[in-house]
């Protein structure tokens, strides 16, 4: 017997960072929104706890007990008092260290397998606390669709969302998230950093599913720090915005580049040029929002 879950990348369509706190993580105000970018997670019976995985960036993905899956599975398994005797395995299609929280997803979808594999019936509130130890990501993974995060990210209110259509361009190579954040703080020493607030522009674009109003709103405070390290990702933004995106942003951390389109033929027209103009590895299309960790039918 085993159990698959299915679960989305994200995008920050807004990404508000506040000055580091004593304890260095940073206030956020994070609207993410889930896109139908998916990895699936299978947990299976096994001796001992076990991660494989699958797919184009597999040899990127650490398959020890750094692995958010594997985290996920022994957290879990604590807390129940019983042996993490699992072996997970990752089908893997979310871009690895591409700020669009594949890591998290994993963690999230590993959860959601082991405890329906092991039959624990964990409340679904104490579900998202194991969440929340494992990222700040993590959370929204688990609830998917469109979310207001406050705190490092993790205390998350739901939105309301129309539908978008998106290309997103994959960097070669990951960016660390500390470094990106490292970078911000170099950036704005000596600044006076506002606290992070949601924009309530955004939230009504979010609402209306007009993608015109959403492009006019998209913001990342992580931008700047993003192109600064990687000063190439502003080649793949002009390109994606010249060939007819209607607003371009990087996606978290980065280096992932997100495009905000009308439809799916203004998807396509846009991912092929970007494919054209050799500033990506490669282009995925995607709509959102998307459903969280989802349990597939046997
Ligand atoms: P975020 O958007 O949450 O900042 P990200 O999308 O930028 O995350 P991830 O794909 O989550 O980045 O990977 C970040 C690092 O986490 C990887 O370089 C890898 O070493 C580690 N990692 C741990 N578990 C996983 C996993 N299941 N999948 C991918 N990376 C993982």
């Amino acid at each position: 017997m085993s159990v698959t879950v299915r679960v989305p990348a994200k995008v920050n369509v807004q990404l508000a960072v506040g000055a580091a706190r004593p304890d260095g993580f940073h206030a956020l105000a994070n609207v993410f929104l889930a896109v139908s970018l998916f990895d699936e997670v299978t947990a299976t019976p096994a001796a001992t706890l076990t991660v494989t995985c699958e797919g184009p960036d597999a040899d990127r993905v650490p398959l020890d007990r750094t692995n958010l899956a594997a985290r996920a599975a022994e957290l879990l398994a604590e807390r129940a008092g019983i042996e993490p005797a699992v072996h997970l395995h990752i089908a893997k299609s979310i871009p690895v260290a591409g700020g669009m929280a594949g890591g998290s997803a994993d963690g999230a979808a590993a959860l959601l397998a082991c405890d329906a594999l092991w039959g624990l019936n964990t409340p679904r509130a104490e579900l998202l606390d194991i969440c929340a130890v494992l990222g700040s990501d993590v959370p929204f993974s688990l609830v998917g669709g469109a979310a207001l995060g406050t705190g490092r990210g993790e205390l998350l209110t739901p939105v309301e969302a129309g539908a978008f259509h998106w290309v997103f361009a994959v960097a070669d190579g990951g960016l660390s998230t500390p470094a990106v954040f490292h970078e911000f703080d170099r950036l704005t020493a000596g600044t006076a950093v506002p606290e992070p607030e949601a924009s309530p522009a955004l939230l009504a674009a979010l609402a209306s599913g007009d993608p015109d109003a959403l492009a006019a709103t998209l913001a990342n405070d992580l931008q700047p720090a993003a192109l600064s390290l990687r000063p190439a990702l502003a080649d793949t933004l002009a390109a994606g915005t010249g060939a007819g995106a209607l607003a371009a942003l990087v996606s978290g951390s980065g280096p992932t580049t997100a495009f905000l389109v009308r439809d799916e033929e203004a998807a396509a027209k846009v991912a092929a040029a970007l494919e054209a103009s050799g500033t990506c590895r490669a282009t995925r299309v995607a709509s959102g929002p998307a459903p969280g960790a989802t349990v597939l039918p046997a």
